[in-house]
């Protein structure tokens, strides 16, 4: 009996824990301002779910609309199973949920592409932020929330480090700025919670997510650099959170943030003449 009750408040109090960093993470970075609607990228996955609970807490203190939006790309197997975690959650909490399809909006999948591709995160990534972007822009949005964790945050970090990619460094940190009238800034409520403790969290809670892995996520660089980071936590633990700070203390977003145009074909944000989305697509409808 007394095991059971020590249990369960060693869980209220993780879950405490838990939602003071974030809301910490909100508060301290602004993230949301009274009166905003913010849109969740649901994917049903743990860290997309947790972004979602946390914030339907915090609504009520904040004063903002929530709702989530869920994209399927078209990878079988995978995401119609997270679609139903996501539409679960969502349901449970009354939150709206709007869905969107690759094949609707590109008339194909990625697993209709993936062979085009060294890795099928290519196209996936570029479209799936297009779509995301695109329509958190259409139903008035003013903040998109992504689950991304600590360990997202830093393996991102590192990819664009080591391919001297420096454009991308805008997007790092827990809010991004809002650069062009179409792009909807973008904010990270879990950006310094270890991925480790959001799996905690929702196996403790008996969450509902989806743990399984993308059949494609062996193909890409993130999931090397997830390996290779991993060891080095292991072998010299807090590694990930010093790379953050190190980023956070040296990061300059001003210097680093691309000036962005329209797209010549679509009239989407693009930092150059043609957007990545209409060079994939005229690309991709060449051969399929
Ligand atoms: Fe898309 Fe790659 Fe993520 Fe799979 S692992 S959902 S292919 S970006």
């Amino acid at each position: 009996m007394k095991t059971g009750k020590m249990k369960s408040e060693n869980f209220n109090n993780f879950n405490k824990y838990l939602e003071k960093r974030i809301r910490d993470t909100v508060e301290k970075y602004k993230l949301i301002k009274p009166g905003e609607k913010v849109a969740v990228a649901l994917s049903g996955g743990k860290d997309s779910v947790l972004t979602l609970h946390i914030l339907n807490e915090l609504r009520k203190d904040f004063n903002f609309d929530l709702l989530a939006i869920s994209i399927h790309e078209g990878i079988s197997g995978y995401r119609r199973e997270g679609l139903k975690i996501a539409e679960k959650n969502a349901d449970d909490m009354g939150v709206e949920l709007v869905k969107k399809f690759f094949k609707d909006e590109f008339g194909f999948g990625i697993d209709d592409i993936s062979n085009l591709y060294k890795s099928a995160c290519i196209p996936c990534g570029v479209l799936r932020r297009y779509l995301l972007n695109k329509t958190a822009y259409e139903i008035g949005a003013s903040k998109i929330a992504t689950g991304h964790n600590l360990d997202d945050e830093v393996q991102s970090f590192l990819m664009s480090f080591a391919r001297a990619d420096f454009r991308k460094f805008g997007k790092f940190g827990p809010k991004s700025r809002k650069i062009h009238p179409k792009l909807v800034p973008r904010i990270k409520p879990l950006w310094n919670i270890p991925e480790r403790e959001v799996g905690i969290w929702a196996v403790l809670n008996n969450i509902g997510a989806h743990f399984a892995e993308c059949p494609y996520s062996h193909m890409s660089l993130r999931s090397k650099t997830k390996d290779f980071l991993n060891k080095m936590e292991s072998e010299e633990p807090r590694t990930k959170l010093a790379i953050l700070k190190s980023f956070e203390e040296t990061f300059k977003p001003e210097k680093t943030t691309p000036k962005l145009y329209e797209c010549n074909k679509c009239g989407e944000p693009s930092s150059s003449g043609v957007c990545k989305v209409c060079e994939l697509l005229d690309e991709i409808n060449e051969v399929i």
